[in-house]
């Protein structure tokens, strides 16, 4: 499986967590990933070839074209008040 990982994604792994989910979502790449369980949110580090032995596939990419891309207004401050000096 020769899949680019990229922070944010979830990836489904062949051995579930004793927690009973099998879904991680990548915090951080590199030579160590960083991932946190999706059912009870704990953190592991793996190496990356140990990592992507053990995936399976990715469930969801949030930067896949065809995803949420779209829509995806800048957060724009909605607030834009200048904060009138009152020390006259
Ligand atoms: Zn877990």
């Amino acid at each position: 499986m020769t899949a680019e990982y990229r922070s944010g994604q979830v990836v489904q792994m062949r051995k579930p967590h004793p927690c009973g989910s099998s879904e991680w979502e990548i915090v951080k790449t590199g030579l160590f990933f960083q991932v946190r369980c999706r059912g009870c949110g704990r953190r592991a580090e793996m190496r990356r070839d140990a990592f992507e032995k053990s995936a399976r596939r990715i469930v969801s990419d949030p930067q896949t074209p065809n995803a949420a891309n779209m829509s995806k207004t800048a957060a724009r401050p909605d607030t834009d008040v200048f904060s009138e000096s009152d020390s006259t």
